[in-house]
């Protein structure tokens, strides 16, 4: 395909204010594609070079790309920055100026889709001394020979300013539509991508091997796994009925959630969202290729700093802010980072399917009895509400956040929230049992003392899953601090959007939008029901919104967790209906 055609797909799919439609134009761009690029549009679709995971980065910042510009168009460097002042997007300043400049186009070689990929990650890869003089130089190159349309994009994409709006799930819908005429294959597809986190991938498996084929996506080493995640219930009666009598309970720890994948000495370490984080663990990297018993290996745990002489764990909290003032490697001598480690998902095979108690009778085996390191979190079997309960009280007896109960039956579920694992958490006086991870959907400009920091709040969100859209639950107008509110007003600015993207539905009208991107983690006092809200709504009729909302944490915008990672509207209805059943006996 050429370029020039994947560009005016960029450009239908920007203007459209539909999911709907989106899924009908992209399903149309990949029937068009050959066997041999389709991974790459995937990616180019999404704005990146490679599965997330990768950590492939263009690393060209908005200034090279202006040279690049003004070398290819003639125009100052100057006038381009005045330019992009006024335009405040760089794409259209780059369409603006070919269209009007005077060098004339270089015409004789039309770019086609793998050629601007590689290009692009020619960029990428690009690193070292002259490095930067390079990367303007490859940019310049394919502007001057390229329409305006092409040049709008070729400098969004490295700049990860597409913006087209399409979530992996939009896109996974897309496929199904192409390839089978229909969307309902989406959902094994979304178990494929779950297993292998890689839409450019299960693309490639699909073309080749259809539907069927990427049924056959097995777990691989250095590819993430998308994570399990827990339901919530608020009594240990609750969970051990939903367990049928009898399960397993582990302690919850309140750290980094690690991937860890192994083969021999080599060894890798995934996030909760599914970035590579070996190089901030290098105590734990170093210690599982030495005390774990298995040659090859998947297996997950909680990383959080232990305090040797209290012998206490210490608060997430705490982690990160040592972290971030001591240094990595400071960190690793003064408090080590201990791996709590609570499932195996690899063991030279895939054990996912197998139920919990067999996967975690092989952890057991494999994580070394002398490690000090990498340890097993605390597990009991119980039978009665009194054991969980005591299990329970302990548990945050020893500063810890609560427990996790596991269904000894349960398979490994990727990507998916079940009641395979439930967690329940200790509570504050007056607020909700748990804190709910929101989405930033706009913002507001300040009034009073807050118009010089041009920031007033945030319009918040929540996501259904189901339609892969996101519905508002909350505006946040309160405890702010100044240094929060300058860095949320500047990382906003940057992904500001002229009107609502498709996959937002919102009955409110903030300042401005943005990209669905930034997770914020908000305590609240209850969940009421709302008509001012779209959360729930679509299911329910009216929707939900949270009481005296307020944004917890060191800072403001959580790292781990994406736009799709939130909170779920359906968990907020759960949330909703356990509220009412404990608010006559507040839990301890
Ligand atoms: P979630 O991950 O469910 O979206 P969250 O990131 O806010 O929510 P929590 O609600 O605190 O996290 O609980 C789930 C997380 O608890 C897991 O993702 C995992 O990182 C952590 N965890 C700690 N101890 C355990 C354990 N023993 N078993 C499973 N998970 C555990």
């Amino acid at each position: 395909m050429e370029f020039k055609e994947l560009a005016s797909f960029y450009e239908k799919l920007e203007g459209l204010s539909s999911r709907l439609s989106m899924i009908e134009v992209m399903s149309d761009l990949f029937k068009r594609l050959r066997y041999d690029e389709v991974d790459k549009v995937v990616y180019m679709v999404q704005g990146v070079l490679a599965a997330p995971y990768e950590g492939v980065e263009f690393g060209l910042a908005v200034k090279m790309a202006q040279e690049a510009i003004s070398i290819a168009t003639g125009v100052s460097k100057t006038d381009v920055d005045t330019m992009y002042k006024k335009l405040g997007d760089l794409g259209s300043t780059a369409e603006k100026l070919r269209s009007v400049s005077k060098l004339k186009r270089m015409t004789s070689s039309t770019y086609t889709v793998e050629m601007v990929y590689n290009s692009m990650l020619k960029i990428a890869k690009t690193s070292g001394s002259g490095s930067k003089g390079l990367k303007i130089r490859i940019l310049a190159e394919m502007l001057a020979a390229s329409t305006p349309l092409e040049c709008r994009y070729l400098i969004r994409y490295p700049l990860g300013q597409l913006r087209l709006g399409a979530g992996d799930y939009t896109v996974l819908e897309a496929f199904s539509l192409a390839a089978t005429g229909s969307r309902s294959s989406k959902e094994l597809l979304e178990s494929a991508y779950n297993i292998c986190s890689d839409l450019g991938y299960v693309a490639k498996v699909l073309f080749k091997d259809g539907v069927e084929g990427v049924g056959r996506i097995k777990v691989s080493l250095f590819r993430p796994i998308r994570p399990a995640l827990a339901e919530r219930l608020p009594t240990a009666e609750q969970i051990l009925k939903k367990m049928g009598g009898r399960c397993a309970v582990e302690q919850k720890y309140d750290g980094f959630r690690c991937q860890v994948h192994k083969k021999g000495k080599q060894v890798r370490i995934y996030s909760r969202n599914l970035e590579e984080t070996t190089s901030m663990f290098p105590d734990i990297v170093a210690e599982a290729a030495r005390s774990i018993k298995s040659d090859s290996a998947i297996f997950e745990g909680e990383a959080l700093a232990f305090n040797e002489k209290t012998e206490e764990f210490m608060p997430f909290q705490e982690t990160i802010q040592r972290k971030r003032k001591h240094g990595i490697n400071a960190m690793a001598e003064s408090m080590p980072l201990h791996l709590m480690a609570f499932d195996l998902i690899y063991d030279g095979k895939s054990y996912m399917e197998r139920p919990y108690s067999e996967r975690r009778k092989l952890l057991e085996e494999i994580v070394s009895k002398d490690s000090d390191r990498i340890k097993l979190s605390k597990m009991v079997i119980i039978e009665s509400a009194e054991r969980l309960e005591r299990f329970f009280e302990d548990s945050v007896g020893d500063g810890l956040e609560g427990i996790v109960a596991k269904d000894l039956s349960a398979q490994y579920v990727a990507g998916a929230r079940g009641f395979g694992w439930i967690k329940m958490k200790r509570s504050y006086k007056g607020e909700l049992s748990d804190t709910v991870d929101l989405v930033v959907l706009g913002y507001y400009l300040g009034k009073g003392s807050r118009a010089e920091f041009m920031f007033g709040g945030l319009l918040c969100g929540v996501y259904d899953k189901k339609r892969d859209m996101f519905e508002t639950i909350s505006r946040i107008g309160t405890g702010f601090t100044e240094e929060w509110m300058r860095e949320l007003r500047e990382k906003l600015s940057k992904i500001r959007l002229k009107s609502k993207p498709a996959r937002v539905e919102s009955l409110i009208e903030p300042d401005f939008w943005v990209e669905p991107k930034y997770v914020v983690t908000v305590r609240a006092d209850e969940i009421t029901r709302s008509p001012m809200h779209t959360c729930g709504a679509y299911k329910k009729g009216t929707g939900y919104a949270l009481r005296f909302p307020r944004i917890i944490g060191e800072e403001p915008i959580r790292r781990d967790k994406g736009a799709e990672d939130s909170t779920t509207s359906v968990e907020v209805i759960e949330m909703f209906e356990q509220q009412k059943k404990v608010s006559t006996k507040p839990h301890p």
